[in-house]
């Protein structure tokens, strides 16, 4: 029960009232107590002036009548059975008592409360020595004789305790009842003001631990409500923003993981088709070495380099891909001309827009700021959508590589009057492996150089963009921002 915060605070305060309540009760009887010793002394103010007045016959020149003080004792114990009656000289000397004198443990009273007692202005209550023990004090009433002090000592300790229980029985006890249920009301609001505060606590505790238990993956948002504006609720939102990263960072693991697996699956069938027809040319060539025209040899030997490019190719692509997706490509940023860039992809396919007759126009102003982007990375993007166009654009067509300045960058297209793509699917050409219908199955390409184009432009930020009608042709286009 004790592993609660709740519990615990409750018990902290516990230890806190406890002592309190002990320390009230304490405080409650000591000044009770204090009050009735100074009302008795105040009573007995008088006592012993006008029991000096009353008798007259006590001193019989400088010492005391036994006789008459006798009398005195004894008439005293039965009016007040609690009073002790002492004969002092002038110096505080015990020469007369209504206690035997062997019982005395002190014989000397201490003169000094005896003048304050006796001062008009005297502040109740005084205590005086208490000669039946070694120390101890106790209130008293005195007055002056001619020489010396009637000294009376005033309630015993036996009376002081039948005291106690009396002041006990009426006020005091009422006093000490409304302090406890004081203190138990204490206790009670502030068990339910810990639980209240606690409560909060308790909710994190428990969407944390749903949390856990359902693999650190939010189905939810952590905290339903809003989170108040104080410690508490700076420390929800923290924990609910750390569960969102966490939760993402799972499920991006998840992801990654999945993605991987397909990626193997996809690779090793990928691969397996133009491997398997390299083996079959090898193979003929092997088997039927010397049995081959040169013609034919040649021939076969041109499809097993032609497939050999290829499956080099698509590993390249491939490595290129997973690499993009898992975000693993770090960007080497850097500013460079434009126009460079774009004249040194011109080149590269000027040779193959020629032998297929398809004209390379490059459209870009003399002068364009600096660019900040991966050169390398995007020199493919280009090559790869180049090589696309060029590829979907007959005899005939036109391949346009174009560049021009917009608001804060420099807008790059690449467009061609080729076969266009159809509407069905132009929503899908930037996915991994997706070839168009129409395209044969057993063609050129593999479905990756959009998708890696595509996640470049993504990984600097940018969009690419495609617009393209059916036999018309197709334009791709992205920005990158000036240096
Ligand atoms: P592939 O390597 O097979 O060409 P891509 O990812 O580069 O794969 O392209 C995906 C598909 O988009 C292609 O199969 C093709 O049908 C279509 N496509 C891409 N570029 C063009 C284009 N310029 N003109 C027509 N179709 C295109």
């Amino acid at each position: 029960m004790l592993r609660t915060l709740h519990a615990r605070l409750a018990l902290a305060l516990l230890g806190l009232l406890l002592p309190l309540g002990a320390l009230f009760a304490w405080a409650t009887l000591a000044t009770s107590q204090r009050y009735f010793q100074e009302l008795t002394q105040e009573i007995n103010r008088e006592l012993a002036a006008n029991l000096v007045r009353a008798t007259p016959d006590l001193m019989v020149g400088s010492s005391v009548d036994p006789r008459a003080f006798d009398a005195l004792a004894r008439d005293l114990a039965m009016t007040n059975p609690g009073v002790e009656v002492y004969i002092l000289t002038e110096t505080g000397e015990i020469v007369g008592s209504s206690v035997p004198m062997d019982q005395l443990r002190r014989k000397q009273v201490a003169l000094v409360p005896l003048r304050r007692f006796l001062a008009p202005e005297a502040r109740f209550p005084v205590f005086g020595t208490d000669p039946r023990r070694a120390s101890g004090e106790k209130i008293f009433s005195v007055a002056a004789l001619e020489p010396g002090y009637l000294y009376l000592l005033l309630a015993d300790q036996q009376r002081d305790s039948v005291i106690r229980t009396s002041q006990a029985s009426a006020a005091l006890r009422l006093s000490l009842w409304g302090g406890a249920l004081l203190l138990a009301l204490a206790f009670g609001v502030g068990v339910l003001v810990f639980y209240l505060l606690t409560r909060r606590l308790r909710r994190l505790s428990r969407a944390v631990s749903a949390f856990q238990a359902q693999g650190f993956v939010l189905q939810r948002p952590l905290l339903e409500a809003e989170a108040a504006h104080d410690e508490l609720g700076q420390l929800q939102r923290a924990f609910a923003e750390m569960a969102e990263r966490i939760s993402e960072q799972v499920q991006g693991l998840k992801q990654l993981d999945s993605l991987r697996r397909e990626l193997i699956t996809n690779v090793s069938h990928d691969l397996r088709t133009p491997l398997a027809a390299l083996q079959g040319y090898l193979e003929s060539l092997q088997v039927r070495r010397g049995r081959l025209s040169a013609e034919e040899e040649a021939q076969y030997l041109q499809a097993a380099t032609r497939l050999s490019q290829r499956l080099g190719r698509l590993i390249g692509d491939l490595f290129d891909l997973s690499k993009l997706e898992a975000q693993a490509a770090e960007l080497n940023l850097e500013a460079f001309p434009v126009q460079d860039l774009l004249q040194d992809v011109i080149l590269k396919f000027e040779a193959r827009s020629r032998e297929s007759g398809v004209r390379l126009a490059l459209d870009c102003p003399a002068e364009l700021p600096f660019v900040r982007a991966d050169l390398g990375l995007i020199e493919r993007v280009l090559t790869n959508l180049l090589d696309n166009a060029l590829r979907y654009t007959p005899s005939g067509g036109e391949v346009r590589l174009s560049a021009r300045l917009e608001a804060a960058a420099v807008a790059l297209g690449v467009a061609d009057t080729g076969r266009g793509i159809a509407a069905v699917d132009l929503p899908f050409i930037f996915e991994r492996y997706y070839r168009a219908k129409t395209e044969p199955s057993d063609g050129e390409g593999a479905g990756l150089g959009l998708a890696i184009a595509e996640r470049i432009v993504r990984l600097h930020g940018e969009t690419l963009l495609v617009a393209s009608v059916w036999e018309q042709g197709s334009s791709f286009g992205f920005r990158l921002p000036l240096a």
